[in-house]
Formats: structure tokens, sequence, C-alpha cells
């Protein structure tokens, strides 16, 4: 699906266009700024088509910065998988990808200016006394006893510290601003800290780490980042952001803007808490279809096309929100009904023998990819004599509502024949293990001409040519709609996110490819899972075909 109406405008778009009305700015240079700590998810998504997106619209660039400055929590793996997910969503960095740790060289210089300048100092107080000292929202803080070291017992001191002299938590390097800033992250924060990690990208070169509020704006001054985007939380932060690029002899003067993060109900979207889904195995891993992110939902089945279309209707703003998970639903059930064609698969089986079709005859029959887009072709299914259909659309009794098979009535098998059911056979439960009819010869594709008219329409797949499949449903991940706002989050998993079923497809799905999406009549929206193979074939359902959840819910 193309996509249709251009962006609409926000008030990122207004900024930038006074930027460059003004003169400020002649281009529009962004960036996306990911920690490797984690899986990217749906609230990146927002983050990326609006940092790309800007950039497309504006004919400027977008650069991937991995901001890795936390070793330890990171790795390459995660670096690979957020590179392939942004390439999937359809966005290309500007150059290379870029780290944070290509500047620590530049870092390091900056902050060995910041100490020449007066305006750093190294602080031996432990994690506990800094904390002591730091005051509360209504209390200033005190300074340190560090706080006037000299310039040269401060430069060495830092040398010291690179030079691999020093313990983990025994001292760090702080930005001498204000203890009684009503600002808590200008009350001389943390700028560089001991941690005897080895990095993924520069091995184990550095015992010293910078931190984000640091870093962060040096590398978008460095990187020439003219609009820096980034959520609500860093709206105090700004302030540090600023300080550091006009206390530092950098030229370029990059601005930071914050708008809202995205929330998603009946699901959450922030990785240290998807981190604690994977790791206590609560999902089968980060690409788990009941997961919130890009590559869960890619497996899912949902399209690139389909995430971007969900960002521009969600929109860009400064206020908190908690979108619908129908909301996203809507964006690929919308592009799946016009793109994907229509297989028939029977997710819950019943045997259904039609006593008077010649035993050993097989009927190769054309039908329709799409009802209403012919350019999409057609494909066999195959009838025979014996058939599976689902199990709810069979009753021995039932009323007028009931619109599908009932002993002694006639369905319409779709794309076939009228059937006419006369009896079933059951095991010694109860439960019905075939049920034999007749068929009309002269129906196929026709009304009989004596008026007869049958009360349904239900799908079927003929028995000799199916091919078994498993069939994945999925639901809401929790059972309430703001899982984050729980004290243990995790008593509000849903136990039934996922129903496995086992079923039969039609042959022309033995030859779909991974990820391929069809519409399975009356099921829903399904797609091929990537370990799914020919002979064991599974299916994920990517959404219902209507959304029945509202429904239940509201
Ligand atoms: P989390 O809270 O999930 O750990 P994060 O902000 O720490 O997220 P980063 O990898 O640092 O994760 O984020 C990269 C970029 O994506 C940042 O610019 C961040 O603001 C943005 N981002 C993260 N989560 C969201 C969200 N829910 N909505 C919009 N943007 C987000
Ligand atoms: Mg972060």
């Amino acid at each position: 699906m193309a996509e249709t109406a251009p962006r609409p405008t926000n008030f990122i778009r207004q900024i930038i266009d006074k930027d460059i009305a003004s003169g400020l700015h002649n281009t529009v240079v962004t960036r996306f700024p990911p920690e490797p700590n984690g899986f990217l998810h749906m609230g990146h998504a927002k983050s990326i088509c609006l940092n790309f997106g800007l950039a497309e619209d504006y004919k400027g660039s977008c650069n991937l910065r991995f901001d890795d400055t936390n070793p330890e929590k990171e790795n390459i793996d995660f670096v690979n998988s957020i590179k392939h997910d942004v390439e999937w969503l359809g966005f290309e960095w500007q150059g290379k990808e870029r780290y944070s740790s290509d500047y620590f060289e530049q870092l390091y210089a900056y902050a060995l200016e910041l100490i020449n300048k007066g305006l750093a100092y190294v602080d031996f107080s432990s994690p506990e006394e800094v904390r002591a000292l730091r005051g509360t929202l209504t209390e200033a803080g005190k300074n340190s006893p560090y706080r006037d070291t000299s310039v040269a017992e401060n430069v060495m001191h830092f040398e010291k510290m690179r030079a691999g002299e020093y313990q983990e938590g025994s001292c760090s390097l702080r930005a001498k601003i204000d203890m009684a800033s009503a600002f808590m992250c200008m009350r001389d924060p943390i700028i560089y800290r001991v941690k005897f990690a080895h990095h993924h990208q520069t091995g184990d070169a550095w015992c010293i780490y910078p931190m984000y509020d640091f870093t962060h704006c040096i590398s978008d001054a460095i990187e020439g980042i003219t609009h820096s985007l980034c959520t609500l939380e860093f709206q105090d932060n700004r302030r540090l952001y600023d300080w550091v690029i006009e206390n530092i002899s950098i030229e370029r003067t990059p601005r930071q803007y914050e708008f809202s993060r995205l929330n998603l109900e009946y699901t959450v979207l922030s990785k240290r808490k998807l981190i604690q889904l994977v790791d206590e195995n609560h999902v089968s891993g980060w690409d788990d279809p009941r997961m919130p992110t890009i590559a869960g939902i890619r497996r899912r089945g949902y399209t690139a096309d389909s995430i971007r279309e969900f960002c521009k209707r969600i929109g860009v703003t400064k206020m908190d929100n908690m979108v619908e998970m129908s909301m996203l639903e809507a964006c690929i059930r919308d592009e799946l009904n016009a793109t994907a064609p229509r297989r028939m698969a029977v997710l819950d089986p019943i045997k259904v023998v039609i006593e008077n079709y010649p035993k050993d005859q097989v009927e190769w029959i054309d039908a329709a990819n799409h009802p209403s887009d012919d350019s999409m072709g057609t494909r066999k299914i195959a009838f025979s004599r014996e058939l599976w259909i689902e199990s709810e659309d069979f009753k021995e009794e039932a009323n007028k509502k009931f619109k599908r098979l009932v002993l002694d009535k006639e369905v319409r098998l779709r794309n076939a024949y009228m059937i006419k059911a006369l009896r079933v056979d059951k095991n010694s439960d109860g439960d019905i293990t075939t049920i034999y009819c007749t068929y009309d010869p002269e129906t196929l594709g026709k009304d009989p001409e004596d008026g007869r008219k049958a009360k349904g329409v239900i799908h079927w797949v003929g028995a000799a040519q199916a091919s078994a499949a498993q069939f994945n449903l999925y639901d809401r991940l929790f059972t309430v709609a703001n899982p984050a706002a729980q004290d243990d989050f995790g008593a509000t998993i849903n136990g039934e996110s996922l129903v496995v079923k086992h079923g039969y497809v039609e042959p022309a799905l033995i030859e779909a490819e991974v990820l391929q999406r069809f519409q399975f009549e009356r099921t829903g929206y399904f797609c091929v899972d990537p370990a799914s193979k020919s002979e064991q074939l599974v299916f994920n359902r990517t959404v219902e075909l209507r959304d029945t959840w509202a429904k239940i819910s509201g």
C-alpha cells in the first residue's frame, strides 16, 4: 500500500519551517539514536518514522547512531537487529551507521576542556554520598567536598581514571553547575564513570565511559544534527544539553525538541519490561508474534507499510496518550483486505463424506483469489468425496439464525456445490466424527433451477489433497489496558494469548513462502511463520477479519 495523503503537519515541522524561513538552517539533519540493549519496539517505530520521515520530506538526511555508552547491557546482536528493522521499515540512513563510541576520544577531550575551565571535577565520594548530597525536589543539594579541587589535580585524577588506576565506583567526573538548581539534572551531574567493561565496538580500549547527557549533545553537534528529537521525559535534561554545548568549544549548536512517547493499550513499550518478558520466558523470544517489537509484529504478519501508516495516523504531539490497539489493527486490516489473496483453511476440522460423489474422483475448480480484484487471478481448489469443514459450522439442530450446515438442510460450499446433511457418526463420548451428506451436481457456481436457496456459505478443504497445518491464534498479551501501571505487571499477562489449532489448508498453500500473507475465508488474515516447512506448515494469525475485540470489551 503506497502512502496516500501527504504527512500531516505537526509542531516539529512548524519549527523546522520557521528555522528554514529565518535562514537559521537550510537543511534538516536528524538522527535516530537507539541504545543497542534490546530489540526495537513500536515506540521506536514512531521515532524512526518521525526522524527519517522529516529527512525524506525536507530532502535532508537522517543518521542512525547507536547510543552505546553502557557496554554491559549492549551487544552486537542488538546492533544487527536494529539495523535490520530500520531497513525493513523502508528507511535509509546517511552513510555508514554511527556510534557514540566513535567519538570517545573527542568526548574525552571535551571533558578535559571542561576541567581546564574549572567546570568539571573528579569526585571521590561514594555513590551513597553523592546521593545524600543531591537534595530533593524541594530542598537544595550541598556541594561535594571535592568540588573545589584545583584544575591541575583534576586533570591528573581524570587521566588516572582513564589509565585504570581507580576502582569502579571509587570516583566519577562531575560537571560543576549548580547544586541548588531547580532541575535535578543540573546538580553537578556525573558525566564520566569508571567501568572495566568490554565494549562491542571499542573492545578494551576504555575503562571510563561517558554518560548519556554528556555524550548525546556532543554527538549531535559533531554530526551537525539540526533538530534533535527525543521523548518528553528528557525535557528537563534539555538544560544540561544546552549547558554542555555552550561550555565547550564546538561550533555547531543542535537544538533538542521533545514529543510524547507512544503508549499502546494491552502491551508494554519499555525495553526493561520487554527484556523481562523474554528473560522470564513469558514469550518465546524478542520476535514472538505477541511482542510489540518490530521483529514480533513482522512475524505476526504486519507489513512495513502498515506500521508507517499507523505512525502517520497517530501523529506527533506533546500530549501524553494511550493509543488503542485497534488503531494498529485497522492499518493492517485495511491493507490486507485489498492485497491478501483469499484461501480456504479449516482450523478446527470435522470430516464430511459426500455419499453420492464418485469415490476416486477429484475436480479441480478455479477459485478467484480476490472477490473484487480480478487482476489477482485464480487458483485451483480440489473437490472430492471427503472434505473437512469447520466443526462450528455444523449442528444437528439449530434455529433460523444459524446459517450453516444443519441435518436435513442445505448449505453452499464456498466456490463449489450445495450439499445437504443426512446423518452423523459419533464416537463413544458422543462427539460427532463424520457428517454424511449428498451434493447437488447442478449447483457448481450457480443456484438450482427450481429456486432453492442455500441458507449460507461455508468454507471447506478437500481431504485427499489437503495439507495438515498448525494455526497460531494470538490475543492481547495482557488482560489490562495499561499493564505498565500495575505493581506486578507479570500478574496481568494473558494466559490465553496464544491458542494453537491443528487443521488443514487447500493445496495452493503448500508452496506459500515465509511471511506471505493470506486471508483465510472467515477466519482471519494469516501469514506463513518463518519456521514453517512444506511438511509442517505453520500460519500465524495477524488479525481477525473484523474488530471483534471492540465488541467484547466495549
Ligand atoms: P525504553 O524506554 O523502551 O528503554 P529508550 O528511550 O531508552 O526506550 P532508546 O533505544 O534509547 O530507548 O530510544 C531510541 C529513540 O527512540 C529515542 O530517541 C527515544 O526517545 C525513542 N523512543 C523510545 N521509546 C519510544 C516511545 N515509546 N515512543 C516514541 N519514541 C520512543
Ligand atoms: Mg535510552
